[in-house]
């Protein structure tokens, strides 16, 4: 039975047997009930149905109508994005196996090939520039960097490319194909290079600056870190450049600059480093020392440096000092070794520059005690640790003493007696010598007082030496003048040397400054003539008394009497200039024997007397 039917027959109290009339018109009733209900209950179930499909209908009519607008907004803005772009930017599609598909056609504006063309031909060398650049990474899809490369314009002018590939996956996440952008950057590349080259190249001869030696030194030291692997460092400096500049004008300089270095760079070979650190300062490295002779290849340079460099219409002539740091030996960090090599050139300027020095661990120990005179220096003074030493100058002719030059020293309390050559140009260089220099005069104006009065009649000139550093700074005139005059002196038994690098300075303004020095009767000799670079032709405008003419032409003096025909014309001009010619460093008689015949007047050296102290010399002129 029915659960329904059930249900309705023990509503109207039905029990098992016969069914009642009553019972019975209960029962059509309720049965009639519950048909009605469940009529009303599906009618109302199908109009429900029927409002929710026709609002589903609607909705989903209005959400088609909006994604249709929206997918047109959107492409309608990719395409003007994308017309806007060109020609800086083009498309293309590969397949998975990375073949070109499809190129846009943008491509002829930012390589000149059309799409055919570009399909056919081109896909390769893509392929090959990308494979080819192992420098660079290689960017896998996946990977979605870009990455740059350099491709040839059909016009044959390189272009620089920015490339961004997307890989687009199936839905068992393979790729299916690669979606790429190529960005013309050519513009940019070519500003980036130009600041890098501003940052990494010297403006003036475009070799390296000295950020990029450090960069590139730092890469050779990462790289080649072996005890096999040795290279040099050479650290040059032009000799007196600053003279060139002075006396022809910054131009001059700058072109003789850019001359030396393009010549030294293209004596190099490809590999090795060439920067320039300084004014007139230049770093080479010579790299894998097994391939080359290492001092053949300095003398070279050297050699180069000296050839003559037509500026203008100037015919320049110029030398180098230059140190040698050699790796792993004298250092295994780019500081060490700059910083040693720079001491080795420092030596070969001390030895009279125009040559080269390989760096040795006791230049350092002298760098030490260079420190520990520069330090003690400023206190010695007032500790009256300086003393003047005398050497007498004698007449040749008559091997009479005429006058004397004095010599300073530097009695060290722990150190002894040092020498001139060892400090004074450490007082040049710290400054120190304006305050030395002033005591030097003062100190020898008091000495001709006190020789004057051991010998009255004589009335012996004294020399002293003045550095040019002194000559530039102080007023020279007026420390002089000071100076006669404290002491009580005619100014004519005082003499000063100059060494011949004065000449180097302004003409007219040394003219100037000499001839009053003059005036004060005070005599002037050119001192270690023959070894700078004097220009002959006003010799004779500077007021002059007396050309000092070099050890190095003494020892030159033949000893078996033949001729040295360059001293001889030395001391011949000096005559014709009406300058008394001493000869300085003069050892052995033939010497003098040679100097007396060819009508020298003086001669200082070791052959009549060192130099000798206040009491010697006193005891000395005294005989
Ligand atoms: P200089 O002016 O050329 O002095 C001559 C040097 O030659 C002196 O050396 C002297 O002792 C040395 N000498 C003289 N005769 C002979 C010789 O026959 N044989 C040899 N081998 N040498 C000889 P010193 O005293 O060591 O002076 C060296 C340099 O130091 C001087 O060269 C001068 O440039 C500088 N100097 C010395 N005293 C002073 C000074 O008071 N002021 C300045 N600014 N420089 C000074
Ligand atoms: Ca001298
Ligand atoms: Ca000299």
């Amino acid at each position: 039975m029915h659960e329904l039917l059930r249900y309705q027959l023990k509503k109207i109290g039905y029990r098992e047997g016969e069914l009642t009339e009553l019972q019975l018109k209960k029962l059509f009733h309720v049965v009639s009930k519950a048909y009605h209900t469940a009529d009303e209950n599906r009618k109302l179930w199908e109009d429900m149905l029927e409002i929710s499909s026709k609002g589903m209908q609607v909705l989903y009519k209005t959400l088609k109508d909006n994604s249709r607008n929206k997918l047109a907004y959107s492409e309608e803005k990719y395409n003007r994005l994308i017309s806007n772009l060109q020609p800086y930017y083009f498309f293309y599609t590969k397949n998975a196996d990375g073949k070109f598909i499809s190129v846009s056609e943008s491509v002829k504006e930012m390589l000149g090939y059309t799409h055919d063309e570009f399909i056919e031909h081109c896909s390769d060398i893509f392929m090959n520039e990308i494979a080819l650049d192992s420098s660079k990474r290689f960017i896998r899809p996946k990977d979605g960097r870009p990455y740059e490369l350099k491709i040839q314009h059909k016009n044959g002018s390189m272009r620089y490319l920015e490339l961004t590939e997307f890989p687009i996956l199936n839905t068992e996440g393979k790729i299916e194909s690669i979606e790429g952008i190529l960005r013309d950057v050519t513009d940019q590349v070519k500003t980036r290079k130009k600041i890098s080259d501003m940052l990494h190249f010297d403006a003036l001869t475009g070799i390296s600056n000295r950020l990029h030696l450090e960069i590139l030194m730092e890469k050779m030291l990462f790289d080649n870190y072996s005890k096999e692997n040795r290279f040099a460092l050479l650290f040059l400096d032009l000799d007196h450049f600053k003279h060139i500049n002075d006396t022809l004008g910054h131009d001059i300089g700058d072109n003789l600059l850019q001359l030396i270095a393009e010549g030294v760079a293209q004596s190099l070979r490809e590999d090795d480093i060439f920067a320039r650190v300084g004014g007139d300062e230049f770093i080479i490295i010579l790299n894998d020392l097994k391939s080359i002779n290492l001092t053949l290849a300095i003398h070279r340079i050297m050699e180069l440096v000296r050839r003559p460099w037509m500026v203008r219409n100037y015919e320049l002539r110029i030398s180098a000092s230059m140190g040698i740091a050699l790796y792993p030996d004298d250092g295994t960090n780019s500081i060490d070794l700059m910083k040693n090599a720079d001491i080795a050139m420092y030596q070969s300027k001390n030895l009279g520059r125009d040559n080269f020095t390989f760096f040795k661990e006791e230049f350092n120990v002298s760098v030490h005690t260079e420190m520990k005179l520069i330090q003690d220096m400023s206190s010695a003074l007032d500790k009256k640790e300086f003393l003047l030493y005398f050497q007498p100058k004698v007449l040749l002719s008559t091997n009479e003493i005429v006058s004397s030059e004095a010599l300073i020293r530097w009695d060290h309390p722990e150190l002894g007696l040092i020498l001139p050559d060892k400090f004074i140009i450490l007082a040049e260089n710290t400054g120190f010598i304006l305050k030395l220099g002033r005591w030097i005069i003062e100190e020898a104006c008091q000495a001709i007082v006190r020789f004057n009065k051991v010998d009255s009649h004589k009335k012996l000139k004294l020399a002293v030496n003045i550095s040019i550093r002194q000559f530039q700074h102080e007023n020279m005139y007026h420390i002089l003048e000071k100076a006669i005059e404290d002491a009580g002196l005619d100014g004519n038994q005082l003499q000063i040397e100059l060494t011949e690098s004065i000449m180097m300075e302004n003409n007219r303004e040394m003219a100037y400054k000499l001839k009053q020095i003059k005036s004060l009767n005070i005599g002037i000799a050119l001192d270690d003539f023959g070894t700078g670079y004097s220009t002959l032709s006003y010799l004779d405008k500077l007021s002059i008394d007396a050309l000092k003419i070099d050890k190095a032409f003494v020892d030159a003096i033949p000893k078996d009497g033949t001729q040295n025909i360059l001293l001889d014309t030395i001391i011949a001009m000096g005559k014709t200039l009406h300058m008394s010619v001493i000869a300085e460093g003069v050892e052995h008689e033939y010497q003098r024997q040679y100097l007396l015949k060819k009508g020298c007047d003086v001669y200082q050296g070791y052959l009549f007397s060192k130099p000798l102290s206040e009491q010697e010399y006193i005891h000395c002129i005294q005989i």
